[in-house]
């Protein structure tokens, strides 16, 4: 609570509640007794101790004291104190609630060293993870692009067309990999430090479909059904992001299912709802494990290797960021199937998207 006020909002707050209270009580002073007023300050001092800092706590246990002293003990509007008994509860109070004041404040300043390094090695073990998962994610693509650039410098003009090419579908594939790890290494720091902001514009979605799993690499070893809707309107949305998704979703499928299983993408707009959903017919994800797939650095122990297990974290951050929500069901085949849902502002005049 402490971190959200600023110093002088807390003392404004502690002057305000102790006056409050002291009033209130003033206007029963009748009916109790000075020791049960300094009893209710005190608590209000200490309750004052656990939520603010030192100093306006200071204050306030300073400020109860010249109440207590001033409007409830005799003589009242005087400072002076008429019996040795009161004036040893005056001091006493004094005391309880500057001591009050001071251990709560240590008491919290030791928690909050604990809370910091608790942090700390936390992100220092997200880091570790981080390093070794991407080294060796990083290191494999960009040893293939030197491996092949390499041979075709050897051995380049000896090769036949197909050879060559070969080789350079691999780089372009290897490329691509380090390309979108760099992608999510740097959405994942963007959505750890709230770094995310959202570029919204007009998306015509069954494009950008399209133009996703283009991207995808062998995504021509399987088979992608997708049957865009025409009466689709544009969508407000951060197209770069949502097709950071659509590609985490897409590339998922054809890297954890064999060569000639089925992709299927469905979209349904309904109710200024959007749905889209990236399903195959591949042997899917085990069901204690469909909640831990969108954790950082998750993947299934019998998956393919090769992956960071960010992909869908990732996805799942920029969904939320965009006030949606992603899940996994069972496919009807018992593959996998994502389902995104947004709700989402539309626009049936599509050259909006022009504007
Ligand atoms: P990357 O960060 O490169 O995407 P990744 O693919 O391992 O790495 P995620 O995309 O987060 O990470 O996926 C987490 C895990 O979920 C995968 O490792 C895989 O085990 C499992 N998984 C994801 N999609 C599917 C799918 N369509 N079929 C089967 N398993 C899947
Ligand atoms: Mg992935």
């Amino acid at each position: 609570m402490r971190r959200n006020i600023n110093r002088w909002q807390q003392v404004f707050i502690g002057v305000m509640t102790i006056g409050l209270l002291s009033l209130g009580c003033y206007l029963f002073k009748d009916f109790i007794d000075y020791r049960i007023v300094a009893l209710i300050l005190l608590l209000a001092v200490s309750v004052l101790a656990i939520l603010f800092d030192i100093f306006p706590v200071l204050i306030s246990a300073l400020l109860s004291a010249l109440i207590l002293n001033l409007f409830f003990i005799e003589p009242i509007f005087h400072y002076k104190i008429n019996s040795a008994e009161s004036a040893l509860l005056f001091f006493i109070y004094l005391l309880v609630a500057l001591v009050n004041a001071v251990l709560t404040n240590r008491l919290r300043k030791q928690e909050d060293k604990v809370r910091d390094k608790e942090e700390k090695e936390n992100t220092i073990r997200l880091y570790n993870t981080l390093l070794s998962s991407l080294s060796h994610e990083l290191k494999t693509p960009i040893a293939t692009i030197i491996g092949a650039v390499d041979i075709l410098k050897e051995s380049g003009d000896k090769m036949t067309i197909d050879q060559r090419v070969d080789l350079y579908s691999e780089m372009e594939i290897a490329g691509s990999r380090l390309n979108s790890q760099v992608e999510n290494l740097l959405n994942m720091s963007r959505l750890e430090t709230g770094n995310l902001k959202l570029k919204k514009d007009w998306v015509d979605i069954n494009e950008l479909i399209f133009i996703v799993s283009r991207k995808v690499p062998r995504i021509e070893r399987h088979v992608l059904v997708f049957h865009p809707d025409e009466h689709l309107p544009l969508f407000k949305l951060d197209a770069g992001l949502i097709e950071t998704v659509l590609y985490c979703l897409i590339h998922n499928a054809v890297r954890y299912t064999p060569n000639g299983s089925e992709i299927s993408i469905k979209t349904n707009f309904d109710d200024e709802k959007l749905a889209i959903s990236v399903s195959d017919n591949g042997k899917g994800i085990p069901d204690d494990e469909v909640e831990k797939v969108f954790e950082k650095f998750y993947r299934v122990s019998s998956s393919t290797p090769g992956g960071t297990g960010l992909g869908l974290s990732i996805a799942k951050g920029i969904v939320e960021a965009h006030d949606g929500s992603i899940s996994l069901v069972k496919a009807e085949s018992g593959g996998a199937a994502f389902i995104i849902n947004i709700l989402v502002e539309a626009s049936y005049i599509k050259n909006l998207k022009n504007e």
